[in-house]
C-alpha cells in the first residue's frame, strides 16, 4: 500500500456507497464496505452487483481480487475487522438513504443509526464523512451525537448520476468538502487528489447547502422547460428547436433542458421537498422552489390528459375500455431505478382513469418487477406490450426505442397512436409507419 493509501470504511452499498467504495479502492485505498442487508453483502462478496451501472461490476471484481475491497454486514463489524488486522479506520463514509419523510422532511433515521452504531468504536483521530444528502445542520448535529473531540465530521456531498456513476465519480465537475475542522477537510480532499478536479473547501453548512442548491436548481430548470414546452404547444412553436437554441447559450447549457413527463428519481423529489421544508422552518417562503414542485406535480396530470384526449377525444375522457402500452418505466434511461419515477405517476393516473396497462422497459423484467398486478403488467417484449393497444406512450428516454420496428408495431396495435413524452423518436419515422403522433411541446402531425 502506498503512503497515500488510506483505510476507509464505506457504510451503505447502494448507488452511492458501492460506487464510492469501488472507486476509492481503484484509486489505491483499502476499503471495507458495510451494509445492513446481509443477503446483499453475500452477493457482493461473490462479486454480484444488483444495480445497473456501467463498469461497476468489473471494478468490484478487480478490487475484490486485488484485496483492496471487501464487504461485511454492519458498520461496527467493518471497524472491528480492521482492528483485528492491526489497522485503524481513518475515514468512515456514510452513504445510507435519506428518503422523504412526513411533510417533506428528510428522514435521517438511517444516518443516525450508523452514527449510533459506530460512535463508541471509532478509533481516535478518525473522520466521519457524510455523503448522504442531508439538511443543512446535520453535520453539526452529527458532531453532537458523536460527542467526541477526537473525531472530526466532514460533509462531502455526492453528485454522481445513476447510470454513469463510475464515470461521474472518477471525472467529477467538482469535489465539495466541508468541515469546521480544516485539517480533516484537507485530509478528505486528499483522498481524491488523483482525480485533479476543482475542489471547494468550505464549512459544514455550506457544503450541505451546495448539494441542495444544485439539485433544486436542476429541478427548477426542468420545470421551467416543461412550462416552456406547454407554452410552445399553445403558441405553435416547437420546443425541440427552442431548447436547441437555448442550450447553445453557454450561460444556460444543453443539459437538463429536455421536457418530459415530469422529473423524478430517488433524489430530485425528496431534495426539493426537504429544502422547501427547511425554508419553512426558518420562515423563508421559497416561492420559486414551490412553483417548480407544483409545476412538476401538474406535469404528469397534463400528460394523462393528453393521452385521454388522444384516445377518447375528451381531456378527461374515461379510459375504461382502453388498453395502453407503456414504453419505459425507469425514472430515466440507463437505470432500473423506479423510485419516484414519473412513468409510475402517469401509470397510476391512467389506471385511475380505467385504462389497462402493459409495460415494457429494457432494464426491468417481468420476473424481477415487484408491481402490484392491479397497476400494470410488465412484459419482456415491446411488441407484446403494444398488442391491441389503443395508444403507445413513451415514458423513458431509452435510445433503443428509436430503433424499434415501428412498421411492425403499427400492425399489432388496435389504433396507431403514439404519445412520445420524451420527444425521442423521429416523428417522420412514426408517420411513415402509419402512426399519428404527438409529443411534449411540439406541433402535432398526422
Ligand atoms: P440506496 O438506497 O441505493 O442504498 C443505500 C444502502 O444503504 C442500501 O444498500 C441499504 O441497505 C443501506 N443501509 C441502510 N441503512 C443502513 C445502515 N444503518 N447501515 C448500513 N447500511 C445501511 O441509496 P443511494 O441511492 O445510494 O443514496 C444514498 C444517499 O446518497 C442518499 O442520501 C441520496 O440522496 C444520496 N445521493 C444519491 C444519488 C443517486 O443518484 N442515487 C446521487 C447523489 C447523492
Amino acid at each position: 500500500m502506498s503512503e497515500f493509501a488510506r483505510r476507509i470504511v464505506v457504510v451503505g452499498t447502494g448507488y452511492v456507497g458501492l460506487t464510492t467504495g469501488a472507486c476509492l479502492a481503484s484509486l489505491g485505498h483499502r476499503v471495507i464496505c458495510a451494509d445492513v442487508d446481509r443477503a446483499k453483502v453475500e452477493r457482493l462478496q461473490a462479486g454480484q452487483i444488483d444495480i445497473r451501472e456501467p463498469g461497476l461490476g468489473e471494478m468490484v471484481g478487480e478490487m475484490l481480487a486485488a484485496g483492496r475491497l471487501s464487504f461485511v454486514t454492519g458498520a461496527r463489524t467493518a471497524l472491528e475487522e480492521l482492528r483485528r488486522d492491526g489497522a485503524q479506520c481513518e475515514v468512515l463514509f456514510v452513504c445510507v438513504p435519506t428518503p422523504m419523510g412526513i411533510g417533506g422532511i428528510a428522514d435521517l433515521s438511517a444516518v443516525e443509526a450508523v452514527i449510533d452504531e459506530v460512535r463508541e468504536v471509532l478509533p481516535a483521530g478518525a473522520i466521519v464523512v457524510n455523503k448522504s444528502t442531508v439538511p443543512v445542520g446535520t453535520g453539526e448535529r452529527t458532531a453532537e451525537l458523536i460527542d467526541r473531540p477526537d473525531i472530526a465530521v466532514v460533509s462531502n456531498p455526492e453528485f454522481l448520476r445513476e447510470g454513469s456513476g463510475v464515470y461521474d465519480f472518477l471525472h467529477p465537475d467538482r469535489i465539495i468538502v466541508g468541515s469546521n475542522a480544516q485539517d480533516a477537510a484537507e485530509r478528505v480532499a486528499a483522498l481524491y487528489a488523483r482525480l485533479g478536479a476543482p475542489t471547494v473547501l468550505t464549512d459544514l453548512a455550506s457544503a450541505e447547502m451546495i448539494k441542495y442548491a444544485a439539485n433544486c436548481f436542476l429541478a427548477t430548470k426542468l420545470s421551467y422547460v416543461n412550462a416552456i414546452a406547454e407554452l410552445c404547444e399553445r403558441l405553435g412553436a416547437d420546443v425541440a428547436d427552442v431548447t436547441e437554441g437555448l442550450g447553445y447559450d453557454k450561460r444556460i447549457g444543453q443539459s437538463y433542458l429536455s421536457p418530459g413527463p415530469g422529473w423524478g428519481g430517488s433524489c430530485l423529489p425528496k431534495d426539493t421537498a426537504a429544502l422547501l421544508q427547511l425554508s419553512d422552518s426558518v420562515d423563508f417562503e421559497f416561492r420559486l422552489l414551490r412553483a417548480a414542485i407544483e409545476t412538476n406535480t401538474r406535469q404528469s396530470r397534463r400528460i394523462v390528459e393528453k393521452i385521454q384526449a388522444a384516445v377518447t377525444g375528451k381531456r378527461n375522457g374515461s379510459l375504461s375500455r382502453a388498453r395502453i402500452a407503456l414504453l419505459g418505466l425507469a425514472f430515466k434511461a440507463g437505470t432500473s431505478d423506479l423510485r419516484d419515477s414519473p412513468a409510475l405517476a402517469v401509470a397510476a393516473q391512467l389506471r385511475q382513469a380505467g385504462a389497462e396497462l402493459l409495460a415494457f422497459d429494457p432494464a426491468i423484467t417481468a420476473e424481477d418487477s415487484s408491481f402490484d398486478g392491479d397497476l400494470l403488467t410488465v412484459v419482456d417484449d415491446p411488441y407484446v406490450a403494444a398488442k391491441d393497444a389503443d395508444a403507445i406512450v413513451i415514458l423513458t428516454e431509452w435510445p433503443e426505442f428509436r430503433g424499434l420496428d415501428w412498421r411492425r408495431l403499427a400492425t399489432v396495435v388496435k389504433r396507431p397512436l403514439v404519445l412520445d413524452t420524451r420527444n425521442i423518436v423521429d416523428p417522420d419515422v412514426l408517420r411513415r409507419a402509419g402512426f399519428s403522433w404527438s409529443a411534449v411541446g411540439r406541433p402535432p402531425r398526422m
